[in-house]
């Protein structure tokens, strides 16, 4: 690993370099990039945002922007964050800081022109490395390359005071490990997150949900959680999901079959079947309302799915369940129970493409059939509806309108 990163695309597109050459053009050397972006361009991992650190005062970054034909969003302007937004593409353009005061939950900062200061404010020296537009590397706590070498995630100084200066950074480190670390994690900054867990107490539960959702997305997240549930970090953030050998069941089905890992269905595995936990731990996170439909759908047994299941009844529960329930229902009895490959991907096979089939008879017929209007009507319909269903979906729409009449 040299002190330079190989000049990667992302840092000579086009809308990178107009921004770099803005804050550049005002003064020389003013503006590195910072963060995920060199953290994962020396680790060899795809790039998810630019974060782009600079000398310059939020007003001065607003104004070069602008003089640059660049459109400028304070998005976070009392932090010193603007989104800059260059033929399309938004980048964070964060003015150094270093922090005044902190409470365990928001820092009050303040402007610096010292690197060296803005690298102290952040959680670990693997994302507290520069780069010059040009890729010459600086690594102002002296660690940051070595760990990225070695693939360890070290707080920048006193692992216990980082962390009280902001709770959320136990999560931010197991998330790290979990994308980025190898082997144990580093014993200072385990046993800190361990001793100081009820701090997540006073962390913000968006803050949590989104942290969780970002460390059950690594490859392979399992070493990492274990660690999380041997430090008592696991029980503290999620009492309810603690279901680490059923996660680790499905994340070894997604590498071996070659599915997409899906944090969501993974956080369903680790709360096991319990809808009732499922409703608990996605209330108490503020879960959105589509992310909580999904678990719990997941995690109810109205609709069974079996490997050894008919066509039939596939269908039928397909009908019943909707395909998305279905599939997350497949994969987790899957990942539970094991079993035949080729039986449970006929079960997913039947999914692609499935469109709900509609019922060749509405309402307006059960009506016209000469059910009186009021609770009858649905009292027919769905009497038809489940024979339709039993029928594979066949009835025609004669025989089902037979029966909007019970004896008639
Ligand atoms: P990714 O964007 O891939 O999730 P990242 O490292 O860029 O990873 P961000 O959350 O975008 O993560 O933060 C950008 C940088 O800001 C981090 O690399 C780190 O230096 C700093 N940072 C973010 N959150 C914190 C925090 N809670 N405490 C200290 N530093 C932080
Ligand atoms: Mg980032």
């Amino acid at each position: 690993m040299s002190d330079r990163l190989p000049v990667q695309p992302w840092m000579t597109s086009g809308p990178a370099r107009r921004v770099m050459q803005a804050l550049e053009g005002e003064r020389p050397g003013s503006a590195r990039f910072v963060g995920g972006c060199v953290r994962n361009a020396l680790l060899d991992m795809p790039i998810a945002d630019v974060d782009i650190a600079t000398q310059l005062t939020p007003d001065v970054v607003e104004r070069v922007m602008r003089a640059a034909g660049i459109a400028v969003h304070p998005t976070g302007v009392e932090h010193g964050t603007l989104t800059v937004v260059a033929d399309n593409h938004p980048f964070e353009v964060t003015t150094l800081r270093r922090d005044v005061e902190t409470d365990g939950r928001r820092a009050v900062v303040a402007f610096t022109e010292d690197w060296a200061e803005d690298a102290q404010r952040r959680d670990f020296r693997l994302n507290a490395l520069y780069a010059d537009p040009d890729g010459a590397l600086h690594d102002p706590t002296g660690g940051g390359l070595e760990d990225a070498r070695e693939r360890r995630i070290v707080f920048v100084g006193h692992a216990e005071t980082r962390i009280r200066e902001d709770y959320l950074r136990i999560l931010r480190f197991f998330r790290f490990n979990a994308w980025y670390g190898r082997g144990a994690p580093d014993p200072e900054g385990l046993a800190a997150c361990g001793a100081l867990r009820a701090g997540l107490e006073s962390i913000s539960v968006e803050r949590i949900w989104s942290e969780l959702k970002k460390l059950l997305g690594a490859p392979d997240p399992v070493p990492a959680l274990r660690a999380m549930a041997a430090a008592g970090v696991l029980e503290q953030a999620t009492p309810e999901a603690g279901d680490l050998d059923g996660l680790e069941r499905l994340v070894s089905l997604e590498r071996n079959e070659g599915f997409v890992p899906d944090a969501l269905l993974r956080i369903a595995a680790l709360i096991g079947r319990d809808a009732g936990a499922t409703k608990s731990l996605t209330r108490r996170l503020k879960a959105s309302n589509e992310e909580r439909d999904r678990l719990v759908s997941a995690a109810r047994d109205d609709t069974p799915v079996s490997v050894a299941m008919a066509d039939r009844d596939i269908r039928r529960t397909l009908y019943l369940s909707g395909a998305a329930v279905f599939r997350d229902r497949v994969m987790l009895d899957w990942a539970a129970q094991g079993g035949d490959a080729k039986g449970w991907r006929r079960l997913l096979s039947m999914t692609d493409g499935w469109v709900r089939p509609v019922m060749p008879v509405g309402g307006d017929d059960v009506l016209a059939a000469g059910v009186p209007a009021g609770p009858a009507v649905g009292e027919a319909m769905r009497r038809i509806e489940s024979a339709w269903v039993d029928s594979d979906f066949t009835s025609t729409r004669e025989t089902l309108l037979k029966l909007a009449r019970p004896g008639a």
